[in-house]
C-alpha cells in the first residue's frame, strides 16, 4: 500500500459525520475498501428532526439515504466499536483492520443521578418512543432549559402535554448564549404554556417524579433528562490517543495516531481561525468536515477551518447562530426581543464575530459574509434593524 492510496478505510460511527465521510471518499475516487461500523442497528439517519418534524409527528423516518449499496459500503451495524489496536478496529468479537480509520462516534447525552425512569433524546429510538407517550394531560417534566429541551417543550406543549422545565441556571440557553441574552427566551415557554423554573437544580430522578435540591418534589408521569452530552469516546481508552474534551485533532482532522482522523461531535480540532481547541455538537460540522478527512484520508493537506454554524427551532421560532462571540467584547440587540423577529450582533472592537438571529434569515445571510470576510462595521448602523447588515460594514478586511 503507498500511503497515499489506502486500500482499507474503516470508519467507527455510522451517523452523519460517518456516513458524510464514506459519501466525500467515493466523491474524491477512493475505490478501495469502505467498511462503516456503527453500535445502533439502523443505517445512518438525520438526528435534528428528531426534536422537531418527528417530534411533532410530521414524519416517522429520518433515515438520510435509502441507496447505501449504490456507495459501495460494508455496513456492519449493531456493532460498537469497543477498542483500538494498532491497525485494528475492535467492535466485540469482530475485527477490523484498517489502513486508515475515522473516529465518527458522536456524543451521548448526560444522565441524573437516580432510580426513576429518565428519557433522553439522542436517537430514533428515543424519539419514537417518546412521542408515543405524548397525549393531552401527560405530565412531562424536562431537565435541562437548552436547545433539545426547548424543542422537546415545544413539541409536547403543542401535544397537550402539562410541561414543566427546570433548568439549574438563571436563563434558557445561558450555557450556549449567556444569561442576559438566553432571558429573552424565557417569555417564549410561557406562551406556549409551558412552566419554566429558573435556578433549579434537580437532584434526581426517582419513582413518580423529580426531588429537586432543596428538599421539594415535582411530581412526574415522564422524566426526559436533556443536560447536554459528552462525547462517546470510553471506548478508545487504553489506545493511547490524545483526548481533549473530544477526540483531539488537528486543522487537518488528523489525531495523534498516524493514520486516524475524527469527525463530527466526538471530535475537538484546532481552529486555526480562533487559535483554540473546539468542539461542537452542530449539524453543520458532521455534514462539512467529512469532506476534509476524505481529503487529507487520501494524502492531502486540507484544513477544517469554519465559521461555526447553529440553528434551532422553537416556539414557532428559526433560531440561528453564525460565528463564535468567545473573544467578543460587547453584545448589540438589533431590534425588539419582544417582536416575532430580531437579531442580536457580538463585536470585538469593530469586528462582528457572530451574531443570533430569531426569525431573520436575511440578518444571518449577510451576518455570515461579513464574519467570514471580517470586514470592520459601524457599530451604530449595526443596531438600527432598519438598516441592512451589509450596509453596516465600513471598509474591506
Ligand atoms: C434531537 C436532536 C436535535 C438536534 N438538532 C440540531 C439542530 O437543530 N441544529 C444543529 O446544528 N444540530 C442539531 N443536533 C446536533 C446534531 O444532530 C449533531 O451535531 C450530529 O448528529 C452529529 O453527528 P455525528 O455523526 O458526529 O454524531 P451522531 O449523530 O451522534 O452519530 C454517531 C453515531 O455513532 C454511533 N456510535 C456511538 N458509539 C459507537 C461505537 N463505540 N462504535 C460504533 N458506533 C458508535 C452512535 O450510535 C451514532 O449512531 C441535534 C441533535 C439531536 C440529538
Amino acid at each position: 500500500m503507498s500511503s497515499a492510496s489506502p486500500e482499507r478505510i474503516v470508519v467507527a460511527g455510522a451517523g452523519l459525520a460517518g456516513l458524510r465521510t464514506v459519501e466525500e471518499l467515493r466523491a474524491a475516487g477512493y475505490a478501495g475498501t469502505v467498511t462503516l461500523v456503527g453500535a445502533e442497528p439502523r443505517p445512518p439517519y438525520d438526528r435534528p428532526p428528531l426534536s422537531k418534524r418527528l417530534m411533532l409527528g410530521e414524519i416517522d423516518d429520518t433515515t438520510l439515504r435509502d441507496d447505501l449499496d449504490t456507495l459501495d459500503v460494508e455496513l456492519c451495524l449493531g456493532q460498537p466499536a469497543t477498542g483500538l489496536d494498532d491497525g485494528v478496529l475492535r467492535a466485540g468479537a469482530a475485527e477490523h483492520r484498517f489502513d486508515r480509520l475515522v473516529l465518527a462516534t458522536g456524543a451521548t447525552p448526560v444522565g441524573l443521578p437516580g432510580g426513576g425512569r429518565q428519557r433522553f433524546l439522542r436517537t430514533m429510538d428515543d424519539a419514537l418512543a417518546l412521542r408515543a407517550l405524548l397525549r393531552p394531560g401527560l405530565r412531562l417534566a424536562i431537565v435541562g432549559a437548552g436547545w433539545i429541551g426547548a424543542e422537546l417543550a415545544t413539541a409536547a406543549a403543542a401535544g397537550g402535554c402539562e410541561v414543566t422545565v427546570l433548568e439549574a441556571a438563571a436563563a434558557p440557553l445561558a450555557a450556549a448564549l449567556g444569561a442576559e441574552l438566553g432571558a429573552l427566551t424565557a417569555p417564549w415557554y410561557h406562551e406556549a404554556g409551558v412552566e419554566l423554573r429558573l435556578g433549579q437544580q434537580v437532584a434526581s430522578v426517582e419513582p413518580g417524579g423529580l426531588a429537586l435540591a432543596g428538599g421539594g418534589w415535582l411530581p412526574a408521569d415522564e422524566v426526559v433528562t436533556a443536560v447536554g452530552v459528552r462525547p462517546e469516546i470510553g471506548w478508545l481508552d487504553g489506545s493511547g490517543i490524545a483526548i481533549d474534551n473530544g477526540v483531539a485533532a488537528d486543522e487537518q482532522l488528523r489525531t495523534s495516531l498516524p493514520g486516524v482522523f475524527a469527525v463530527g461531535d466526538c471530535m475537538a480540532f484546532w481552529s486555526l481561525r480562533y487559535q483554540r481547541r473546539l468542539r461542537f455538537e452542530h449539524w453543520d460540522v458532521a455534514l462539512r468536515a467529512p469532506a476534509v478527512a476524505a481529503v487529507n484520508l487520501l494524502g492531502g493537506t486540507d484544513t477544517y477551518d469554519p465559521v461555526p454554524y447553529f440553528w434551532s427551532e422553537q416556539f414557532g421560532r428559526m433560531v440561528q447562530y453564525i460565528g463564535f462571540h468567545g473573544a467578543a467584547g460587547r453584545m448589540l440587540l438589533r431590534g425588539d426581543p419582544a417582536a416575532r423577529q430580531w437579531s442580536v450582533c457580538w463585536l470585538a472592537g469593530d469586528l462582528l464575530v457572530a451574531l443570533l438571529a430569531v426569525n431573520s434569515p436575511r440578518d444571518l445571510a449577510q451576518g455570515r459574509r461579513i464574519i467570514q470576510a471580517a470586514t470592520p462595521v459601524d457599530a451604530a448602523r449595526l443596531g438600527d434593524p432598519q438598516t441592512p447588515l451589509r450596509d453596516a460594514v465600513t471598509g474591506q478586511g
